[in-house]
């Protein structure tokens, strides 16, 4: 995935604002959608976190 860093406010409850981001995705609710940003701290514990659970999704190997 290319990564595309601009200044603006991170989306994921960190606070932080003009900060660098990157866009990950829409985020859609209730029909409306909102371009949902991340800094980098933010982007590094989502990536931990989807990391885990694809290891928890990965069929153990017997
Ligand atoms: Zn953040």
């Amino acid at each position: 995935m290319a990564e595309h860093w601009v200044t603006g406010d991170c989306w994921l409850g960190c606070g932080r604002t003009g900060v660098p981001v990157i866009w990950l995705g829409p985020l859609q609710w209730d029909g409306q959608h909102a371009p949902v940003y991340s800094c980098r701290p933010c982007l590094d514990r989502l990536k931990a976190q989807a990391l885990a659970y694809f290891m928890e999704r990965r069929p153990a190997a017997v």
